[in-house]
Protein backbone atom coordinates (compact mmCIF):
# COMPACT_ATOMS: atom_id res chain seq x y z
CA UNK A 1 0.00 0.00 0.00
CA UNK A 2 1.34 3.83 -0.99
CA UNK A 3 2.79 5.49 1.78
CA UNK A 4 0.83 8.60 2.42
CA UNK A 5 1.62 11.92 3.53
CA UNK A 6 0.04 14.82 5.54
CA UNK A 7 1.31 18.25 4.56
CA UNK A 8 -0.01 21.15 6.58
CA UNK A 9 1.37 25.28 7.34
CA UNK A 10 0.77 26.48 10.75
CA UNK A 11 1.89 29.65 12.55
CA UNK A 12 2.26 32.92 11.00
CA UNK A 13 2.25 32.76 7.29
CA UNK A 14 5.44 33.52 5.41
CA UNK A 15 6.12 33.79 1.79
CA UNK A 16 7.66 30.67 0.15
CA UNK A 17 5.28 28.52 1.92
CA UNK A 18 3.59 27.49 -1.25
CA UNK A 19 6.73 26.63 -3.02
CA UNK A 20 7.91 24.20 0.09
CA UNK A 21 4.18 22.72 -0.28
CA UNK A 22 4.77 22.57 -4.10
CA UNK A 23 8.01 20.35 -3.26
CA UNK A 24 6.59 18.20 -1.14
CA UNK A 25 3.83 17.39 -3.04
CA UNK A 26 5.86 16.76 -6.18
CA UNK A 27 8.50 14.62 -4.56
CA UNK A 28 6.50 12.57 -2.39
CA UNK A 29 3.93 11.42 -5.14
CA UNK A 30 6.72 11.01 -7.76
CA UNK A 31 8.21 8.52 -5.15
CA UNK A 32 4.88 6.94 -5.22
CA UNK A 33 3.30 8.08 -2.01
CA UNK A 34 -0.17 9.71 -1.50
CA UNK A 35 -0.86 13.46 -0.63
CA UNK A 36 -3.49 14.96 1.67
CA UNK A 37 -3.54 18.61 2.09
CA UNK A 38 -4.21 19.60 5.84
CA UNK A 39 -6.41 23.30 5.59
CA UNK A 40 -5.95 25.64 8.71
CA UNK A 41 -2.82 24.06 10.18
CA UNK A 42 -3.79 21.85 13.85
CA UNK A 43 -7.06 23.52 13.47
CA UNK A 44 -8.23 22.28 10.25
CA UNK A 45 -6.54 18.78 10.91
CA UNK A 46 -8.25 18.29 14.10
CA UNK A 47 -11.40 19.30 12.26
CA UNK A 48 -10.95 16.69 9.39
CA UNK A 49 -10.97 19.50 6.65
CA UNK A 50 -8.60 17.24 4.77
CA UNK A 51 -8.20 17.04 0.79
CA UNK A 52 -6.09 14.54 -1.37
CA UNK A 53 -3.91 16.39 -3.71
CA UNK A 54 -2.66 15.50 -6.91
CA UNK A 55 0.49 17.11 -9.45
CA UNK A 56 -1.90 19.64 -10.46
CA UNK A 57 -3.24 20.79 -7.05
CA UNK A 58 0.12 22.64 -6.59
CA UNK A 59 0.25 23.98 -9.93
CA UNK A 60 1.10 27.72 -10.12
CA UNK A 61 1.45 28.42 -6.68
CA UNK A 62 5.00 28.98 -6.59
CA UNK A 63 5.08 32.65 -6.83
CA UNK A 64 1.95 33.38 -4.60
CA UNK A 65 2.33 34.82 -1.33
CA UNK A 66 0.87 33.48 1.65
CA UNK A 67 -0.22 29.36 1.91
CA UNK A 68 -2.44 27.81 0.07
CA UNK A 69 -3.57 25.84 2.42
CA UNK A 70 -4.51 28.49 5.08
CA UNK A 71 -3.10 28.74 8.54
CA UNK A 72 -4.77 28.93 11.84
CA UNK A 73 -3.90 28.95 15.69
CA UNK A 74 -5.06 26.29 17.63
CA UNK A 75 -3.72 26.90 21.28
CA UNK A 76 -5.71 23.88 22.65
CA UNK A 77 -3.41 21.71 20.42
CA UNK A 78 -1.11 21.65 23.88
CA UNK A 79 -3.58 19.21 25.39
CA UNK A 80 -3.08 15.82 24.89
CA UNK A 81 -6.83 15.24 24.34
CA UNK A 82 -7.02 17.80 21.41
CA UNK A 83 -4.16 15.73 20.16
CA UNK A 84 -5.78 12.21 20.30
CA UNK A 85 -8.62 13.73 18.01
CA UNK A 86 -5.95 14.71 15.63
CA UNK A 87 -4.21 11.53 15.40
CA UNK A 88 -8.21 10.04 14.86
CA UNK A 89 -8.71 11.89 12.11
CA UNK A 90 -5.08 10.96 10.23
CA UNK A 91 -5.85 7.19 10.90
CA UNK A 92 -9.47 7.77 9.20
CA UNK A 93 -7.00 9.00 6.07
CA UNK A 94 -4.59 6.20 6.88
CA UNK A 95 -2.38 9.21 6.98
CA UNK A 96 1.09 7.73 7.99
CA UNK A 97 3.07 10.71 8.07
CA UNK A 98 3.09 14.32 8.17
CA UNK A 99 4.88 17.53 7.12
CA UNK A 100 4.45 20.52 8.98
CA UNK A 101 5.97 24.31 7.76
CA UNK A 102 5.51 26.54 10.89
CA UNK A 103 7.69 27.94 13.53
CA UNK A 104 9.08 26.43 16.65
CA UNK A 105 5.62 26.58 18.77
CA UNK A 106 4.31 24.38 14.99
CA UNK A 107 7.69 22.19 15.94
CA UNK A 108 6.15 21.33 19.44
CA UNK A 109 3.01 20.24 18.37
CA UNK A 110 5.31 18.06 15.67
CA UNK A 111 7.59 17.02 18.48
CA UNK A 112 4.33 15.70 20.43
CA UNK A 113 2.48 13.79 17.71
CA UNK A 114 5.26 12.23 17.11
CA UNK A 115 5.36 10.90 20.51
CA UNK A 116 1.77 9.61 19.55
CA UNK A 117 3.25 7.58 16.75
CA UNK A 118 2.46 9.76 13.48
CA UNK A 119 6.43 10.34 12.39
CA UNK A 120 6.29 13.93 11.62
CA UNK A 121 9.11 16.67 9.71
CA UNK A 122 8.63 20.39 10.44
CA UNK A 123 10.31 22.32 7.73
CA UNK A 124 11.31 26.08 9.08
CA UNK A 125 8.74 28.78 7.71
CA UNK A 126 8.86 32.17 9.42
CA UNK A 127 10.46 35.40 8.38
CA UNK A 128 11.61 35.83 11.71
CA UNK A 129 14.51 33.46 11.37
CA UNK A 130 14.11 32.47 15.24
CA UNK A 131 14.26 28.98 14.33
CA UNK A 132 17.79 27.00 15.81
CA UNK A 133 18.60 24.05 13.89
CA UNK A 134 18.91 26.21 10.18
CA UNK A 135 20.97 29.18 9.33
CA UNK A 136 18.05 30.79 7.25
CA UNK A 137 13.94 30.05 7.27
CA UNK A 138 11.52 30.26 4.53
CA UNK A 139 10.36 33.86 4.04
CA UNK A 140 13.47 35.34 5.39
CA UNK A 141 15.05 36.81 2.50
CA UNK A 142 11.91 37.78 1.07
CA UNK A 143 10.52 39.98 4.20
CA UNK A 144 14.42 41.55 4.41
CA UNK A 145 13.93 42.62 0.38
CA UNK A 146 10.50 44.15 1.05
CA UNK A 147 11.69 45.84 4.31
CA UNK A 148 14.61 47.07 2.17
CA UNK A 149 12.94 48.75 -0.33
CA UNK A 150 10.24 50.67 2.30
CA UNK A 151 13.68 51.96 3.77
CA UNK A 152 15.84 52.82 0.37
CA UNK A 153 12.50 54.93 -0.07
CA UNK A 154 12.62 56.55 3.58
CA UNK A 155 16.46 57.32 2.75
CA UNK A 156 15.54 59.22 -0.22
CA UNK A 157 12.82 61.59 1.62
CA UNK A 158 14.54 61.59 4.66
CA UNK A 159 17.58 62.96 3.12
CA UNK A 160 15.55 65.42 1.27
CA UNK A 161 14.49 67.04 5.24
CA UNK A 162 17.13 66.07 7.38
CA UNK A 163 15.32 63.28 8.72
CA UNK A 164 15.81 60.29 11.01
CA UNK A 165 13.64 57.71 10.13
CA UNK A 166 13.28 54.98 12.90
CA UNK A 167 12.22 52.07 11.04
CA UNK A 168 10.11 49.14 13.03
CA UNK A 169 10.41 45.05 11.63
CA UNK A 170 9.27 42.56 12.93
CA UNK A 171 11.17 39.52 13.93
CA UNK A 172 9.83 38.26 17.53
CA UNK A 173 12.75 38.66 19.79
CA UNK A 174 15.09 37.69 17.16
CA UNK A 175 16.71 40.47 15.16
CA UNK A 176 18.14 38.87 12.19
CA UNK A 177 15.41 41.62 10.21
CA UNK A 178 16.68 44.46 11.67
CA UNK A 179 20.72 43.45 11.64
CA UNK A 180 20.36 42.15 8.34
CA UNK A 181 18.39 45.44 7.12
CA UNK A 182 20.80 47.50 8.80
CA UNK A 183 23.95 46.03 6.93
CA UNK A 184 22.15 45.88 3.90
CA UNK A 185 20.57 49.39 3.97
CA UNK A 186 23.80 51.31 5.43
CA UNK A 187 21.45 52.13 8.71
CA UNK A 188 23.08 54.31 11.24
CA UNK A 189 21.68 52.35 14.18
CA UNK A 190 20.13 49.11 15.08
CA UNK A 191 18.26 48.44 18.23
CA UNK A 192 17.16 44.95 18.39
CA UNK A 193 17.13 42.24 21.26
CA UNK A 194 20.93 41.48 20.69
CA UNK A 195 22.35 45.03 21.42
CA UNK A 196 19.75 45.80 24.09
CA UNK A 197 18.32 49.41 24.04
CA UNK A 198 20.21 52.67 25.87
CA UNK A 199 18.06 55.73 24.73
CA UNK A 200 20.74 57.52 25.97
CA UNK A 201 23.47 56.28 23.76
CA UNK A 202 21.35 56.14 20.64
CA UNK A 203 20.56 59.85 20.41
CA UNK A 204 24.18 60.58 21.62
CA UNK A 205 25.37 58.40 18.42
CA UNK A 206 22.75 60.44 16.52
CA UNK A 207 24.33 63.97 17.68
CA UNK A 208 27.51 62.59 16.89
CA UNK A 209 26.84 61.65 13.42
CA UNK A 210 24.75 64.71 12.80
CA UNK A 211 27.93 67.38 14.49
CA UNK A 212 30.73 65.42 13.62
CA UNK A 213 29.86 63.56 10.84
CA UNK A 214 27.75 66.41 9.22
CA UNK A 215 25.07 63.52 8.25
CA UNK A 216 22.24 65.18 6.00
CA UNK A 217 20.13 61.84 7.42
CA UNK A 218 20.10 58.57 9.48
CA UNK A 219 17.91 55.67 9.71
CA UNK A 220 17.03 53.79 12.53
CA UNK A 221 16.41 49.97 12.33
CA UNK A 222 14.09 48.93 15.34
CA UNK A 223 12.97 45.58 15.91
CA UNK A 224 9.71 45.40 17.32
CA UNK A 225 9.03 44.57 21.20
CA UNK A 226 11.21 46.01 22.39
CA UNK A 227 10.62 50.03 22.36
CA UNK A 228 7.79 52.03 21.27
CA UNK A 229 9.29 53.62 17.52
CA UNK A 230 7.00 56.74 17.85
CA UNK A 231 8.11 57.98 21.24
CA UNK A 232 12.09 57.50 20.16
CA UNK A 233 11.09 59.37 17.29
CA UNK A 234 9.75 62.50 19.10
CA UNK A 235 12.92 61.85 21.73
CA UNK A 236 14.99 62.36 18.34
CA UNK A 237 13.69 65.48 17.29
CA UNK A 238 13.60 66.97 20.96
CA UNK A 239 17.41 65.89 21.58
CA UNK A 240 18.94 66.24 18.27
CA UNK A 241 19.19 68.27 15.06
CA UNK A 242 17.30 65.31 12.91
CA UNK A 243 13.45 65.64 12.76
CA UNK A 244 12.51 62.10 13.94
CA UNK A 245 10.01 60.06 12.00
CA UNK A 246 8.79 56.46 12.79
CA UNK A 247 7.36 54.17 9.84
CA UNK A 248 5.88 50.74 11.60
CA UNK A 249 5.86 48.48 8.48
CA UNK A 250 3.83 45.84 9.70
CA UNK A 251 2.14 43.27 8.31
CA UNK A 252 3.35 44.04 4.58
CA UNK A 253 6.53 42.26 5.51
CA UNK A 254 4.72 38.87 5.46
CA UNK A 255 3.22 39.62 1.94
CA UNK A 256 4.67 39.30 -1.56
CA UNK A 257 5.49 36.97 -3.77
CA UNK A 258 8.89 34.87 -2.50
CA UNK A 259 12.17 35.92 -3.79
CA UNK A 260 14.15 33.36 -5.65
CA UNK A 261 16.30 32.51 -2.60
CA UNK A 262 12.89 31.60 -0.78
CA UNK A 263 11.92 29.69 -3.61
CA UNK A 264 14.97 27.73 -3.92
CA UNK A 265 15.05 26.89 -0.20
CA UNK A 266 11.48 26.11 -0.05
CA UNK A 267 12.08 23.27 -2.69
CA UNK A 268 15.40 22.30 -1.73
CA UNK A 269 13.56 21.67 2.32
CA UNK A 270 10.36 20.78 0.99
CA UNK A 271 12.09 17.58 -0.98
CA UNK A 272 14.68 16.46 1.95
CA UNK A 273 11.40 16.54 4.08
CA UNK A 274 10.24 13.89 2.25
CA UNK A 275 13.22 11.65 2.04
CA UNK A 276 13.63 11.72 5.80
CA UNK A 277 9.92 10.57 5.51
CA UNK A 278 10.87 7.71 3.16
CA UNK A 279 13.75 7.17 5.66
CA UNK A 280 11.43 6.39 8.69
CA UNK A 281 12.46 9.41 10.35
CA UNK A 282 10.20 11.29 12.94
CA UNK A 283 10.59 14.60 14.96
CA UNK A 284 12.93 15.98 12.84
CA UNK A 285 13.18 19.32 11.12
CA UNK A 286 14.74 20.61 7.78
CA UNK A 287 17.10 22.78 8.25
CA UNK A 288 20.11 24.82 5.98
CA UNK A 289 23.40 25.20 7.50
CA UNK A 290 26.49 26.45 5.49
CA UNK A 291 24.34 25.54 2.56
CA UNK A 292 23.82 22.72 3.57
CA UNK A 293 20.09 20.96 3.48
CA UNK A 294 20.23 18.86 7.22
CA UNK A 295 17.59 17.25 9.24
CA UNK A 296 17.86 17.73 12.96
CA UNK A 297 15.84 16.32 15.95
CA UNK A 298 12.95 18.94 16.81
CA UNK A 299 14.33 18.44 20.51
CA UNK A 300 17.22 19.78 19.62
CA UNK A 301 16.44 22.40 17.57
CA UNK A 302 13.92 23.42 19.95
CA UNK A 303 16.33 23.61 22.82
CA UNK A 304 19.83 24.67 21.77
CA UNK A 305 21.02 28.30 21.79
CA UNK A 306 20.98 30.72 18.99
CA UNK A 307 24.14 30.89 17.10
CA UNK A 308 25.33 34.46 18.03
CA UNK A 309 25.50 37.03 15.75
CA UNK A 310 27.95 39.07 17.58
CA UNK A 311 30.81 39.17 14.39
CA UNK A 312 27.96 40.36 12.24
CA UNK A 313 27.18 43.45 14.75
CA UNK A 314 30.80 44.31 14.93
CA UNK A 315 31.27 44.85 11.42
CA UNK A 316 27.82 46.69 11.20
CA UNK A 317 29.35 49.16 13.85
CA UNK A 318 32.45 49.33 12.14
CA UNK A 319 31.46 50.33 8.97
CA UNK A 320 28.73 53.51 10.22
P1 LIG B 1 4.74 29.31 15.15
O1 LIG B 1 4.68 27.91 14.67
O2 LIG B 1 4.90 30.29 14.04
O3 LIG B 1 5.74 29.49 16.28
P2 LIG B 1 2.60 29.36 17.12
O4 LIG B 1 3.51 29.52 18.28
O5 LIG B 1 1.32 30.11 17.13
O6 LIG B 1 3.30 29.69 15.74
O7 LIG B 1 2.26 27.80 17.01
C1 LIG B 1 1.43 27.33 15.99
C2 LIG B 1 0.52 26.26 16.54
O8 LIG B 1 1.30 25.16 17.00
C3 LIG B 1 -0.30 26.66 17.75
O9 LIG B 1 -1.47 27.37 17.40
C4 LIG B 1 -0.63 25.32 18.34
O10 LIG B 1 -1.71 24.73 17.63
C5 LIG B 1 0.64 24.51 18.08
N1 LIG B 1 1.49 24.51 19.28
C6 LIG B 1 2.20 25.54 19.78
N2 LIG B 1 2.85 25.18 20.92
C7 LIG B 1 2.54 23.89 21.13
C8 LIG B 1 2.89 22.93 22.16
N3 LIG B 1 3.69 23.25 23.19
N4 LIG B 1 2.39 21.69 22.04
C9 LIG B 1 1.57 21.35 21.03
N5 LIG B 1 1.20 22.20 20.04
C10 LIG B 1 1.67 23.44 20.09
Amino acid sequence: MAHKIGILTSGGDAPGMNAAIRAVTRAALKRGMEVYGIMDGYKGLVKGKIVEFDRGSVSDIMIRGGTILGSARLPEFKDEEVRKEAVEQLKKYEIDSLVVIGGDGTYRGALSLTEMGINCIGIPGTIDNDIVGTDFTIGFDTALNTILDAVDKLRDTSSSHHRCSVVEVMGNHCGDLALYTAISCGAEVVISPETGFDEDKVIKRLQELERIKKKRHAIVILSEKITNAHKLAEKITENTGFAGRATVLGHIQRGGSPTANDRILATRMGDYAVKLIEEGKGGHCVGIIDNEIVGVPIDKALHEERQSRKRMYDMFDRLV
